[in-house]
């Protein structure tokens, strides 16, 4: 029997609702399995605790969450608190305290009526991102000069490590392989503009390329990358971008498989010298939070992911299936996707597919 201790960080807005649906699969697969099991411990971290203590989490808070197997977080950010100090005391102190360098986020459509190309006939989707998740754009290097005159400037610098940026290639690379599908990594580059960044971003991929010679490579702008994802997402494979440029294009990819409400993700410490941390790609989206509105099926999928980051892959893979099957009943599904069910009704039918399936 394995047991696994998990730190639950449900957050703010639709996080609490979609992570109460992530629990109850893990729930019913821990209770369909003899040989596996979940210790949930919960932390009420986020914009409330803030408004309350004047932080988004404990101090020692690294330090308490370093003794788990894996971290779930549902979102943050709620209005009345900045999101650049939500996003900077809880979401990014967790992805760089732990070494989290990679940002996993599936972009793969499951039915075809819910991508917005169904009218040109695009019915294959499925892409990976790699995204680097520790340092480039959001290194948060910079400041302010001359503050608060008229020659203001605000510098934002990106910190593109060799170290780092060679990690996140060799990880899309041996992707690439394992995925065994169109053995392709895309690069996403800039380097016509950013002439340090991205200039040596593009000389590492190429120094890469060269050890991995099975894997075909392709190197775009960015600008170039987001066209050519609408004009032919069936030709991508895994997509290797940095910090600034997976984050925006990763959102183009959810519109891609259906809306947010479809988007997973995983920020790894692929050594696992720290706990990973799984969690949808949306945010509170406080305007639809509290209502039973909120489509659960991106934290159900982040759950899949932590399942198959420690190494249950056919655990995960029934998760995939019970979402696969539970897209197809479109009245059953949440009102982003055309449905009348609530986040609870959903949760509870891929739970009872999960159950069908044995
Ligand atoms: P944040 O600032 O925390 O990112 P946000 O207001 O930008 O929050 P998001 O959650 O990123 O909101 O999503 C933008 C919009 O997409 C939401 O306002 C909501 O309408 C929709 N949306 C996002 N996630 C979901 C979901 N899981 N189910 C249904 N609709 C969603
Ligand atoms: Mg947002």
């Amino acid at each position: 029997m394995k047991n696994y201790k998990i730190a639950v960080i449900p957050g703010d807005g639709i996080g609490i609702e979609v992570m109460q649906e992530g629990i109850k699969v893990l729930n019913t697969l821990s209770r369909l399995n003899n040989n596996i099991s979940f210790d949930f411990t919960w932390y009420d971290w986020g914009c409330e605790y803030y408004l309350k203590y004047g932080k988004m989490m404990d101090e020692d808070g690294l330090e308490k969450l370093k003794e788990y197997d894996a971290i779930l977080l549902g979102a943050v950010g709620f209005p009345g608190v900045a999101d650049h100090i939500s996003l900077r005391d809880l979401l990014l102190k967790i992805r760089q305290g732990f070494n989290q360098y990679i940002n996993l986020r599936p972009i793969k459509l499951l039915a075809s009526e819910d991508c917005p190309l169904k009218n040109k006939g695009v019915e294959h989707i499925d892409m990976v991102f790699v995204r680097e998740n520790t340092e480039g754009e959001y290194a948060g290097v910079g400041g302010i000069q001359k503050e608060g005159t008229k020659e203001e400037v605000a510098l934002q610098t990106s910190v593109f490590t060799r170290k780092t940026t060679e990690k996140v290639m060799d990880y899309a690379f041996k992707l690439a392989k394992e995925r065994n599908k169109l053995n392709k990594v895309t690069s996403v580059t800039k380097s016509n503009a950013l002439n340090y960044s991205m200039v040596f971003w593009d000389k590492v991929f190429k120094e890469k390329s060269d050890e991995y010679k099975e894997i075909e490579t392709e190197s775009f702008h960015v600008d170039a990358t987001s066209m050519y994802m609408l004009q032919r997402p069936e030709t991508f494979d895994v997509v290797v971008a940095s910090n600034l440029f997976g984050d925006i294009l990763t959102d183009l990819g959810a519109a891609l498989q259906g809306g947010l409400g479809f988007a997973a993700g995983a920020n790894i410490n692929p050594e696992k010298t720290y706990p990973s941390m799984f969690e949808p790609v949306h945010g509170s989206a406080p305007e639809i939070a509290g209502k039973g509105l909120a489509n659960p099926i991106a934290m159900i999928w982040s759950v899949k992911m932590m399942l198959d980051f420690l190494e249950h892959k056919e655990l995960g893979n029934r998760i995939m299936d019970a979402i696969v099957e539970a897209v197809k009943d479109r009245e059953k599904l949440t009102p982003d996707l055309g449905g009348k069910a609530t986040t609870s009704e959903v949760g509870d039918r891929i739970c009872s597919i999960i159950e069908k399936m044995g």
